[in-house]
């Protein structure tokens, strides 16, 4: 028998929802790299997206600015199953789970409005959703006595076997193999494919490559998301985001001037989709000469200011900034995958027995560019999804792994640095805002050989490995896919 019957890779809410929803018989495993809440989800600020105010709201308005934002690309079988069963999803979170959305004063939840979105659909708790639904899954699944959970632990392969998977585990330096019958890829994002991003440090690719690893399909990883308004730190590779919420509540985006310009580009202004407005801040960098933008919402007032984003105002006060008073130094940095793990509407991958959910995952419900505060609701609704069908499958598919185990893993050579450096300055130059065909040209054969390099040479099983692999693989495979797609020469 499998030591696990489902291995789940990540505890965001991703990971965690899918941990929740399997049954009280069935053995699950969640794995986190580091700890337990670092991760995106923790980061998250906005909120979640889903239409529960009926006499204000409707699915099929949701479905259209999702369609608009996502330039008509959108799976609308995966689209309309995200915004029908959403809301439930949403709803259990405050239920069963105890989160704490906001609410007004006659104690309805309050809903925010954010860029693209046609309705104020957007719960929240004040600018820190992500912590508290993270935080309050977190608690729900370690009080089940059917979840395990190991910290500090990478997953550094999958083998598959009759029946289930082979794992292989690297934690504190030691690795060990077990088995499972089921995987549950749920690793996060790629933000650290990219020098500058909005993503915790855990975002490098590593589910995205492990499937591939096993053949799975992978789609659309050129589909990256730039926020427009990261605070333009002076040091550090994390930007630390201004949420879109910031401008629906009225913020305004200035030039080095001091002048307004979103008008100008689009009539949309500060609530165009991000893509535009990241597009319209490069432009009008381009025409001034500057890379200094700002924000400023200091007319809403400090009252309102310090009680809608308390997380917003005390981190930019440690940099010096107060936004009841100052402007917020904003630039554009990359933020979120729409692409990833092909997965059809039950998170199944192309690779038995093998799912994903989460940003690591592609359903297709973004199109070419995610709406704001959809992709917790993504998350939730497709995790969830995963959970069901597994466990359909196990009541009448056979489990056990036959197979001998692998080797063990055994390269002597230690990883010199500066990898993952070239790779960011790839990314940057060739797939930012505005690609860079040439750069891209260029890139995928540089990113070539240093993941022959990787792959070919001795080296030794460690975390600095794996994610150096990871995002190197992530970078080939997008500037393969934008080499293919526009005809370019290799
Ligand atoms: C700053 C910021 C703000 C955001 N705001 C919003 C918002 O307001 N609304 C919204 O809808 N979305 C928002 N997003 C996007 C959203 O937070 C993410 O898309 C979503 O949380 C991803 O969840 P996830 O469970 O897929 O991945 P994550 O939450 O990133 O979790 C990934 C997990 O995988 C684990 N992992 C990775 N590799 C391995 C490995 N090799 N072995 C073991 N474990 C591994 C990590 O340790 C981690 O536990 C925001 C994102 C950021 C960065």
């Amino acid at each position: 028998m499998n030591e696990y019957d489902v291995l789940i890779a990540g505890s965001g809410v991703a990971g965690l929802y899918a941990a929740l929803n399997f049954a009280p018989e069935v053995r699950v495993l969640v794995l986190s790299k580091r700890e337990l809440t670092l991760c995106n989800s923790f980061l998250a600020q906005g909120g979640i997206a889903a239409v529960v105010d009926k006499t204000n709201d409707d699915y099929r308005l949701h479905i259209a600015d999702t369609l608009i934002a996502g330039g008509y690309k959108n799976d609308l079988r995966s689209l309309e199953i995200l915004v029908n069963e959403g809301p439930e999803d949403v709803l259990r979170l405050g239920k069963e789970m105890g989160v704490n959305f906001d609410r007004d004063e006659a104690q309805h939840i309050s809903m925010t409005l954010e860029g693209g979105h046609s309705r104020r659909r957007i719960l929240h708790h004040k600018d820190s959703t992500g912590r508290e639904i993270t935080q309050k899954l977190l608690s729900a699944a370690q009080s089940k006595p059917n979840i395990d959970f190991l910290e500090n632990t990478y997953l550094a392969s999958l083998t598959p076997a009759d029946g289930g998977f082979w794992a292989g585990l690297l934690m504190n330096g030691e690795h060990r193999y077990l088995s499972c019958s089921y995987c549950i890829l749920c690793t996060g994002g790629i933000g650290r494919v990219y020098p500058y991003t909005t993503n915790s440090a855990i975002a490098t690719g590593d589910g995205i490559t492990l499937a591939y690893e096993l053949g799975a399909r992978i789609k659309n990883l050129h589909l990256v998301q730039f926020h427009p308004t990261a605070f333009a730190a002076k040091h550090g590779r994390e930007r630390f985001l201004i949420s879109e919420a910031v401008r629906g509540e009225g913020a305004v985006l200035l030039n080095c001037k001091g002048e307004r310009f979103m008008q100008g580009y689009d009539e949309r202004g500060e609530l165009a989709p991000r893509d535009v407005v990241s597009r319209c801040i490069i432009k009008e960098s381009i025409r001034t000469g500057s890379e200094d933008f700002y924000l400023d919402i200091t007319h809403r007032g400090e009252e309102f200011i310090r009680q809608r984003f308390p997380m917003i105002y005390e981190r930019c006060l440690e940099e010096g900034v107060d936004i009841t008073r100052d402007r917020i130094p904003v630039f554009p940095c990359q933020h979120y995958l729409m692409g990833g793990i092909d997965v059809n509407v039950y998170g199944d991958t192309t690779v038995d027995r093998l799912y994903a959910a989460g940003e690591c995952s592609h359903t297709g419900v973004h199109g070419l560019n995610r709406l704001a505060s959809n992709s917790l609701l993504e998350a939730l609704v497709f995790a969830r999804r995963c959970t069901y069908d597994i466990s359909r499958r196990m009541r009448h598919e056979d489990s056990g792994v036959t197979a001998t185990q692998p080797p063990a893993p055994s390269g002597k050579r230690v990883l010199a640095q500066g990898h993952r450096t070239a790779i960011r300055r790839i990314m940057q130059r060739a797939w930012f805002v505005t690609p860079d065909y040439q750069a891209v040209q260029e890139g995928l054969a540089e990113a070539t050989a240093i993941i022959e390099k990787l792959k070919g040479d001795d080296y030794t099983l460690t975390p600095d490995y794996i994610e150096a692999k990871s995002i190197a693989t992530v970078c080939t495979l997008l500037l393969n896919e934008v080499v293919e797609k526009n005809n370019l020469s290799k």
